[in-house]
């Protein structure tokens, strides 16, 4: 099969297109043959590298998937070959303390596709099958690809991890990224007021459209924590989704009493300084999460088939282009998600 795959750590060159062995479905697996793969900020961490990840070489990225299943692994009983997919990229074992309490996110034996094992930058990839969920007729692979990842982890943060509740305000720092974007519409749908914290007039006008009821430029109010401050007649936010945390001191201070601060992630420094005062004075609470359960996905994307939740999709590049894509992703150009059409 063709695929996108890469030797050794560095920058967009790296990546080479290239024939690599179709793999072979084991037991309780299923062959897909992708036909969309929506790419994440992690496939440019797992490029780069970091000092403890140890990958398997030649490592294929990509966690995001959707296609057609080719073959059947023995034992599998419900799927059929033609059946419609879209993956749910995370891996557990099913059997831990977590997994049996599930929290099959928090898997002792935890893995992702494209990051622990190889993933779906390709034409073939071999999936357990209760990672698959069946599309309807007629949706969109690219749309189920650019959904999964980023609906699923807004999910599990706001509603699972952060108990968001309807008339609740939330604040989003960030208005680019595809979790962030997810977000404004998981919390939205949720019934909250959404307040969204940006730098490009064009990305703000992203999240507006999407349902932001606050919009703020940092660029043109860097204290947007006193700004906050003002604009809930000094009251605060209930919840804060801050995935940057370099900005957590802002956050911090533009929390309400009690409120919460979500994080998935880091796109900025991950070691910060933290003012201990700000989260026992106010009675905060600090709450991380890392993607979602199978019960999540099947919960997010039955909401994504049916429209309520809406993965906004930037451009579509031929996988054999994937290193452009990777760019457009890197210099922060995209509008949405960017995906990769498999032929
Ligand atoms: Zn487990």
């Amino acid at each position: 099969m063709k695929a996108i795959l890469f030797h050794t750590h560095g920058d967009v060159s790296v990546l080479e297109y290239a024939d690599f062995p179709t793999p072979k479905p084991g037991p309780g697996e299923v062959l897909v043959r992708l036909k969309a793969a929506a790419l994440n900020h992690l496939d440019l961490w797992v490029r780069a590298g970091w000092p403890e990840l140890k990958l398997q070489y030649p490592h294929i990225p990509g966690a995001d998937g959707a296609g057609e299943i080719a073959a059947l692994g023995e034992g599998v009983r419900d799927w059929s070959v033609g059946d419609r997919v879209v993956i749910n990229p995370n891996l557990s074992c099913g059997k831990c303390e977590f997994c049996l309490a599930g929290f099959d996110n928090r898997c002792l034996d935890w893995g992702l596709f494209g990051e622990t094992q190889r993933g779906t930058y390709a034409e073939y990839i071999a999936v357990p099958e209760r990672n698959l969920l069946a599309l309807p007729e007629d949706f969109d692979e690219h749309r189920a690809a650019a959904a999964a990842l980023v609906m699923l982890t807004a999910w599990h943060s706001l509603i699972r991890r952060g108990n968001m509740s309807a008339g609740e305000t939330v604040l989003i720092i960030g208005a680019s990224g595809g979790v962030n974007l997810a977000c404004i519409q998981v919390a939205k749908l949720g019934g909250a007021t959404v307040y969204v914290v940006g730098s490009q007039a064009n990305k703000l006008a992203l999240a507006e459209s999407l349902g932001a009821d606050y919009l703020i430029n940092r660029a043109e109010v860097p204290d947007w924590s006193r700004e906050l401050h003002l604009m809930t007649q000094k009251r605060g936010v209930d919840i804060i989704v801050d995935n940057v945390g370099t900005t957590f001191p802002q956050s911090f201070r533009a929390a309400r009493r009690g409120g919460r601060i979500l994080t998935v992630g880091n796109t900025g420094n991950p070691k910060i300084e933290i003012d201990n005062r700000y989260i026992f004075a106010k009675h905060l609470s600090l709450i991380g999460s890392s993607m979602g359960t199978h019960t999540d996905f099947k919960k997010v994307m039955k909401l994504v088939f049916v429209g309520r939740l809406d993965p906004v999709l930037d451009q579509t590049f031929p996988l054999s282009e994937a290193g452009a894509a990777q760019e457009r992703l890197a210099r922060g150009d995209q509008m949405g998600k960017i995906t990769l059409a498999i032929d």
